[in-house]
């Protein structure tokens, strides 16, 4: 990555931890970071844990995140979550679009841009995943894919949202998989998000992280992050022990 962009390296704690388990991984990261770490660290607890988290890393530079919202303010939304109560239990980012909220609760892309906007008005900064599944890969759609995904979930940005964006490019066969994209493949539809980016925020592309996600673990990580257009991770299974997903902060330098 070049060095206007600070990496970041991000823990998605999917439905991992009790508030006990969460304030103890997060006590662990804080002690355990590196004071003169070059990247920015955020973990994202499950909304149980987030306030408890919040309250252990308080005072510290590690930023807390959601890992998803609804898009409304408030109302008779039985089991939903607001972005006012996200930045309300102490949280910087959300993410939206994960393939897991794709896959398993039917967010279209139409609901994470719904999701993307009610976010940056609230004042949060969302982490927008985008990424194809192993047959859109085999059929060669890859790039129309993340295409897609990336303009609709960026269709009626304000302007001045521009500069308050992260995406992360995460390949759904690599998610939880074991199997990661070789920095290569990574790198070339990074460099093509990239280029996306450029058509739609224009100068602030050069400045808008774009995270690589699927299986990033201590022993691939620097592969990854020595690319030119990876500027972080978005991390799930190695960033629930401190041990790993310290090793991969340490990995951005
Ligand atoms: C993720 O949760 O976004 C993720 C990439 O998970 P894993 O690192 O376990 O593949």
């Amino acid at each position: 990555m070049t060095t206007e962009r600070q990496p970041l390296i991000a823990g998605n704690w999917k439905m991992y931890k009790t508030q006990g388990e969460a304030r103890a991984l997060a006590r662990e990261i804080r002690q355990g970071l590196n004071p003169g770490a070059r990247a920015e660290v955020m973990v994202a607890p499950p909304y149980t844990a987030l306030a408890a988290v919040a309250g252990e890393l308080a005072g510290s530079p590690i930023r807390l995140s959601a890992q998803d919202t609804f898009w409304e303010g408030q109302g008779a939304y039985t089991g939903a979550i607001s972005p006012v109560m996200l930045l309300d239990a102490g949280c910087h980012y959300v993410i939206v679009g994960h393939s897991e909220r794709r896959q398993h609760f039917g967010d279209t892309n139409r609901d994470i841009n719904r999701k993307l906007l009610a976010a940056l008005v609230a004042g949060l900064v969302p982490i927008l995943c985008i990424g194809e599944t192993i047959e859109e890969r085999q059929a060669e759609k890859t790039l129309k894919v993340v295409a897609e995904q990336l303009r609709d979930g960026l269709a009626g940005l304000p302007g001045e949202a521009r500069e308050r964006l992260v995406i992360a490019y995460e390949p759904v066969w690599a998610i939880g998989t074991g199997l990661t994209a070789t920095p290569e493949q990574a790198q070339e539809v990074h460099a093509f998000i990239r280029s996306l980016l450029r058509e739609f925020l224009g100068a602030a592309a050069e400045t808008t992280r774009v995270l690589y996600g699927g299986s990033v673990t201590p022993d691939n990580a620097l592969s990854l992050l020595s690319q030119g257009d990876i500027d972080g991770a978005l991390v799930g299974g190695a960033s629930l022990k401190s041990d790993s997903f310290l090793k991969i902060i340490a990995a951005a330098g």
